[in-house]
């Protein structure tokens, strides 16, 4: 963009991961023009490029969340989407062990949630049947998801970029939104930062700047601070694991607060990864995340992986990568729901703001698109 240049669009979705292109993609299908800018020089290099790479099913979330709908509707989707675009992906399945008896009842828990929440294909195993399966497992039972999958999240994204493309839109990329203002006339002006500083005249906005959507929106002349949650940062720390996959599908621990354990995960290539565990972040200020992973944080992953892979080798475990979950509830406190705040919340026409899109946002992000554009469109 050129210095002090203005430009007329319709719509502006901020930031390009993987829930901002689905947006920008779900925007652009129902006819919409639109620009998507992103801080940084690449599309997808923060939240979406470090997580799990999991197809979520929608096993744990309360019924009836934001979480649990778009989980659902984002995961069948997703799959559709995959297959059509030719993006690598594959229908693994997943076992959640218990290990012990208080293990059981939770999983037992999950197992009816996950039928409250229409989830196909649940079946729960005892320790006979989920050996069958998995020969190097060490379980008591076992909640077995055939739904479960994992995916090439690049291959996902640039799919997306390619979609947009397809339909008009535009990704413009070191083009950070450093503020803005809702007019009283309706509508938006929204000031680029950056090398080649430009402002945005638009009708829409989606903030789907991810670790950074508070902080978008605080910028944003017009908009209430209560209608801002504060946000806590969890950073979760990947360790990958040498030598040929002991597994097939990916094993999952009962559930741990502000997350879902240290569970294995496969890559498309087959290599096994275990994380990520959650570390509390006393700054929120994104700029402020260390993403190097601490090799003594080792120590605690032998430990919860052996109590379902008893036969993990000393010495297998070497640090791969992390990531940081924006979460809208802290420590001891219950989970929080996805917040996608359009005007019925917020009383600007026009805005959606995207808060805590922690996981499962890359199986939902195509149900977050349309949910957020449906916000737009009746507002
Ligand atoms: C450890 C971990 C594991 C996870 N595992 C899974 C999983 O297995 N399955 C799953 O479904 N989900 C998982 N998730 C969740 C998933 O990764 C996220 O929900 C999803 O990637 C969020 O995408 P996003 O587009 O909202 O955010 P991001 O990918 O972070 O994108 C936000 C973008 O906004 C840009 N931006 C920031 N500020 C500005 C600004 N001022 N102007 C312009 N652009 C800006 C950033 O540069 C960034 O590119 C996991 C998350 C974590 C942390």
């Amino acid at each position: 963009m050129a210095a002090a240049e203005v430009y007329d669009i319709d719509c502006l979705v901020i930031g390009a991961g993987a829930v901002g292109l689905a947006c920008a993609v779900a925007l652009a299908r129902r006819g919409r023009e639109v620009l998507v800018v992103e801080a940084t020089g690449v599309i997808g290099s923060g939240t979406s490029s470090r997580n799990s790479e999991v197809i979520h099913a929608g096993i744990y979330y309360p019924t009836g969340s934001l979480r649990h709908r778009l989980c659902v509707a984002g995961r069948r989707k997703l799959y559709a989407y995959l297959a059509k675009r030719g993006v690598a992906h594959r229908k693994c399945g997943k076992l959640i062990v218990a290990t012990s008896a208080a293990e059981e009842t939770q999983i037992a828990a999950l197992h009816q949630r996950a039928s409250q929440n229409e989830v196909e294909s649940m079946a729960l195993l005892t320790a006979a049947e989920a050996l069958a399966l998995e020969p190097n497992v060490n379980c008591v039972s076992a909640l077995l998801s055939a739904e479960t999958g994992i995916v090439d999240s690049h291959g996902y994204m640039l799919a997306l970029r390619g979609e947009l493309e397809d339909l008009g839109g535009m990704i413009a990329l070191n083009a950070p939104v450093s503020g803005g203002r809702a007019l009283p006339s309706g509508g938006f002006e929204i000031e680029i930062g950056g090398a080649s500083p430009a402002r945005v005249r638009c009708n829409a906005i989606v903030n789907s700047a991810g670790l950074s959507a508070r902080a978008v929106a605080r910028t944003i002349e017009g908009l209430d601070d209560a209608h801002i949650p504060e946000l806590v940062l969890a950073k979760g720390s990947y360790f990958g694991c040498s030598g040929r996959a002991a597994f097939t599908r990916l094993i999952y621990p009962a559930p741990v607060e502000g997350g879902l354990g240290v569970h294995l995960t496969l890559d498309l290539t087959g290599r096994m990864r275990f994380g990520p565990d959650v570390e509390w972040l006393a700054s929120n200020d994104p700029a402020q995340v260390d993403y190097r992973v601490d090799t003594a944080r080792s120590q605690s992953f032998y430990a919860a992986i052996r109590r379902y892979w008893a036969a993990l080798p000393d010495g297998a475990l070497a640090p791969d990568y992390s990531g940081c979950r924006p979460k809208l509830s802290g420590l001891g406190q219950p989970a929080a729901d996805f917040r996608i705040d359009g005007p019925e919340t917020h009383g600007i026409t026009g805005l959606v703001n995207l808060f805590g899109i922690e996981s499962p946002g890359l199986t939902a992000s195509l149900a977050i698109g349309e949910h957020a554009v449906d916000l737009i469109e009746r507002g």
